[in-house]
């Protein structure tokens, strides 16, 4: 199965790099495919009064990629801030099952939190968010387990506590699923 990691112009070829490096000692049985460059931000997306952009709409544009080109999966990668209704923002947003994921940069790098730079921290985060995303495109829901990589993140700290992997609860299942 091959998945295609979509960034948008703004997000560097070095880190899609080791997102997917890291994304491949998670899913080793599946291929990953970089595409820098190759995700512009639907203009509908922003929204002015939150200076933030819907993530659904983003979305949307990921899994018409996916359709276009006929891959089973597309994970979009952004820098920008990005919201649903009623949450102050979300790391990314993924259909669950589904074709298309997408995550945000913006509060994953230590800076946002007034935290030193730190290039590792970083890209560990991104991993795991891509990770928790792709997992709900399989068909996996959130996750009570803190550790697991499905636990929803409410903030970064959530984020750093959860593993890049799956709890052996969830990762029966996606073994279940994954047969279905
Ligand atoms: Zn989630
Ligand atoms: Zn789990």
């Amino acid at each position: 199965m091959q998945i295609h990691v979509l960034g948008t112009r703004n997000v560097s070829e070095d880190a899609l790099n080791s997102i997917i490096e890291g994304l491949q000692i998670v899913f080793p049985e599946k291929t990953f495919k970089k595409k820098a460059n190759t995700l512009e931000i639907p203009t509908e997306a922003f929204n002015p009064e939150r200076k933030q952009y819907l993530s659904t709409a983003i979305l949307r544009k990921v899994r018409g990629y996916a359709e276009e080109h006929g891959v089973k999966t597309a994970l979009g990668v952004v820098e920008v801030d990005l919201y649903v209704p009623r949450l102050n923002f979300v790391f990314g947003e993924a259909e669950c099952p589904g074709k298309a994921a997408v995550i945000s940069v913006f509060r994953l790098k230590p800076e946002f939190h007034g935290q030193p730079q730190n290039e590792t921290l970083f890209i560990e985060r991104c991993i795991k968010e891509a990770v928790h995303e792709i997992g709900h495109t399989l068909g996996l829901t959130h996750c009570d387990n803190p550790f697991c990589v499905m636990h929803f993140s409410n903030t970064i700290y959530d984020t750093d506590v959860k593993q890049r992997f799956f709890c052996r609860k969830c990762y029966s299942k996606l073994a279940k699923l994954s047969k279905e």
